[in-house]
């Protein structure tokens, strides 16, 4: 009991000196060393800390002294400890401190301080290398490699010797699938610290460097901004001894070519997300052709995929032409690849493989029909509109959203495609506790907390939204007309599905889910922006500090922010803005579900492919004015953590997938558009059919 009153104590005083002068803190030394001692129960320790934290925070003072991994969850304290933790903090009853030092004996605390096994510090020098690079422990490693430099002849032998020697034990044990990429992007950064060390004992030498085993471009195409794939691939190229020439984002071709002549590299990899992008690679591998290219073409990012490459890559360009979607098998195909010896047969087989595919992939195509344009109107999604409810958005006109604390976007993060980001499969929770994948998994997601607590503690990321509701009517079937006090304002295009189905199923366009002119009746829509700024600073500040796993990781996080956002924000609509389903409740697990009413479809993505749309909601809502989201010249918004789209709220409207469309619509749609039918066709190139 004496022990507890004194750490009671301790932390009354702490708390005290904070409650006064929380209103002019300014952070460094006597602050610095508040601590929070309640020996013997960490949970009531933590509890504590993350309650101070969370207020210390709201009332604006700087969190750069905390250490972020002490922090727990605000909103995942038990309700009952945080009730007597935050009696104390906000002195909020005289007998605070009895009642919370007589709640801690019920609460049971759990020793979280993980003990670290530092046994294999007793190894050989090589063991300890490679199990530092294996483990990626950057904690020993320049001392290790000091020892190596010292005992060996020539600095270089160090990289050439110790280091490759322990990164191929990572290559090996990656590439049987024991060892997963997160942990290898790790180990890439032990790698890249003890490269640097030694760096200047080589040049002080004028000893030639380690010598690479090929030299690899990398980019993210022409108005693309979209890069952690691209990030990742290079990261697990570099740390298997390939020299990485990295363009970045948005490359025009010309710099492309000009790069790769330059710098005679000896394969290029392109990377991009949107649809647009897949073009800018056909147009590449046309350029490497005509300038007599023979090095390999690797084509990776989300939007790519064999299909398009066999069908669009690959005829454009005699040499390989190679998708490659995931970063464990970059290693191998670029291997095979720039293999002196075997590469031409493995060309070969690649390119017949490719045309194999090829040639299946266009017959199953042809086994599809549709149907005319006009047919398919016929065919449309049918609402009852003498019935349906329409509710009036509560309120009307355009709205700006910057004062949101990420704290608040935590509970909607989707999860699952985090982990894909990472090539690890499955779906979380239980990808926590995956037999083959679980501690991967949950390290990592540790990490993903941590530099969360850091985020949101030093405000590192900015959430920013915009959004609008309007009058809006279906006009000649396809388009939607929206209003301003009954004048229109702006029109948004929607594409209809022509697959031919069976009788009885329609085929669905947008402007289904919204009242006809020709009924009478005033319907409405919305449209929105959501983005998170800071996370190219934040990565690229990791990036200076030789920090590729921090850096990905922040880029992660920061599209999960973004999504989580969106989400956010539509439940904010459909409850309070819109207000059209004011006593909804659902879980997140139900939010990713998609169990809401209404939905909020994205330009470029299934229902509506057409990037140009965004065009319209930019205008609409002056996106960029407001919030500062730009669009690049194919319609990837910067940053590129970034949603946007429209929201329907017909308790019918669902989504679906445009599928592909003919020729007749592609008309149709460039006169409804005003623009003429070529840009159409670059624009909506992936969804035409034959
Ligand atoms: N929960 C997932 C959501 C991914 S979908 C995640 O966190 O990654 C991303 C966005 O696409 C959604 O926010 C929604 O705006 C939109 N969307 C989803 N399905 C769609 C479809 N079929 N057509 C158009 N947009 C869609």
């Amino acid at each position: 009991m004496e022990e507890h009153r004194k750490n009671a104590i301790d932390f009354i005083e702490a708390t005290r000196w904070v409650r006064e002068n929380l209103e002019n803190v300014s952070v460094s030394g006597g602050v610095s060393n508040v601590s929070f001692s309640f020996r013997g129960n960490n949970v009531v320790r933590e509890a504590m800390h993350s309650v101070f934290l969370y207020y210390a925070i709201q009332n604006g003072m700087n969190m750069g002294i905390v250490n972020p991994a002490m922090l727990e969850v605000y909103d995942d304290i038990p309700k009952d400890l945080l009730e007597h933790v935050e009696d104390v903090i906000l002195d909020r009853r005289d007998d605070a401190t009895e009642r919370l030092l007589e709640f801690a004996e019920t609460v049971k605390g759990t020793k979280t301080e993980k003990t670290v096994d530092l046994s294999w510090r007793e190894n050989a020098l090589q063991d300890r290398i490679t199990h530092a690079l294996v483990k990626g422990i950057d904690a020993y490693i320049i001392e290790d490699v000091e020892q190596a430099r010292v005992e060996a002849t020539k600095p270089i032998e160090v990289i050439e010797g110790h280091l490759m020697t322990g990164m191929n034990v990572v290559g090996d044990l990656f590439g049987a699938g024991k060892m997963f990429l997160p942990q290898v992007v790790k180990s890439a950064r032990v790698m890249k610290k003890a490269v640097a060390y030694l760096n200047p004992f080589i040049e002080a030498e004028k000893s030639d460097a380690s010598e690479p085993v090929g030299k690899i471009l990398m980019a993210t195409v022409k108005g693309d901004v979209h890069d952690i794939g691209k990030n990742i691939v290079s990261v697990v190229l570099a740390c298997n001894n390939y020299e990485i020439v990295d363009l970045g984002v948005m490359v025009p071709p010309e710099k492309i070519i000009e790069t790769a002549i330059a710098e005679r590299v000896d394969a290029i990899g392109l990377s991009g997300l949107i649809t647009p992008s897949l073009d800018e690679m056909v147009y590449l591998a046309k350029e490497m052709q005509n300038k007599n290219f023979e090095v390999p073409l690797l084509i990776g990012g989300a939007t790519t995929s064999k299909a398009h490459t066999a069908v669009k890559i690959d005829t454009q360009y005699e040499n390989a032409v190679v998708h490659v979607n995931d970063a464990s098998r970059a290693v191998t195909v670029v291997g095979d690849l720039l293999n002196k010896k075997n590469s031409n047969a493995y060309v070969a087989k690649l390119k017949k493989d490719y045309e194999e595919f090829r040639t299946k992939f266009l017959k199953r195509g042809k086994e599809k029909s549709y149907i005319s344009i006009e047919e398919a109107r016929s065919k449309k999604f049918k609402i009852d509109w003498e019935t349906s409810e329409i509710v009036k958005p509560k309120e009307m006109g355009v709205q700006i959203l910057k004062q949101l604390s990420l704290k608040e976007l935590l509970p909607y993060i989707d999860w699952s495609p985090f982990f894909r980001s990472w090539d690890l499969h499955g779906k979380y929770p239980d990808i926590l506790k995956d037999d083959v994948v679980g501690e991967q998994a949950t390290q990592l997601f540790d990490d993903a907390q941590e530099m969360i607590q850091q985020i949101i503690a030093k405000q590192l990321l900015k959430p920013k939204a915009v959004f609008g509701f309007f009058e809006a009517n279906t006009i000649n079937e396809d388009d939607i007309s929206v209003k301003k006090k009954g004048e229109e304002i702006a029109v948004f295009r929607t594409l209809r599905q022509q697959l031919k189905k069976r009788e009885g199923i329609s085929n669905h366009a947008l402007a289904d889910f919204i009242a006809p002119e020709s009924t009478g009746r005033i319907d409405y829509m919305g449209a929105f922006c959501v983005g998170i700024f800071g996370a190219q600073e934040l990565a690229d500040s990791y990036k200076a500090k030789d920090d590729d796993y921090s850096a990905i990781m922040a880029q992660a996080i920061a599209d999960r922010f973004a999504e989580a956002f969106a989400e956010y924000l539509h439940k904010q609509i459909r409850t309070r803005h819109w207000g059209y389903a004011s006593d909804e409740d659902l879980s997140n697990d139900e939010l990713i579900k998609e169990s809401y009413k209404g939905i909020r479809p994205a330009p470029g993505y299934p229902a509506c492919p057409d990037h140009l749309e965004k065009v319209t909601i930019w205008e609409l809502l002056e996106v960029e004015k407001l919030i500062g989201v730009t669009l690049t010249e194919s319609l990837a918004m910067w940053p590129a953590a970034a949603v946007s789209g429209y929201y329907f709220a017909n308790k019918e409207a669902k989504y679906f997938g445009l599928g592909k469309i003919t020729d007749d619509q592609l008309t149709d749609y460039a006169e409804r558009k005003g623009i003429n039918k070529e840009k159409a066709r670059k624009w909506l190139h992936p969804n035409l059919a034959g």
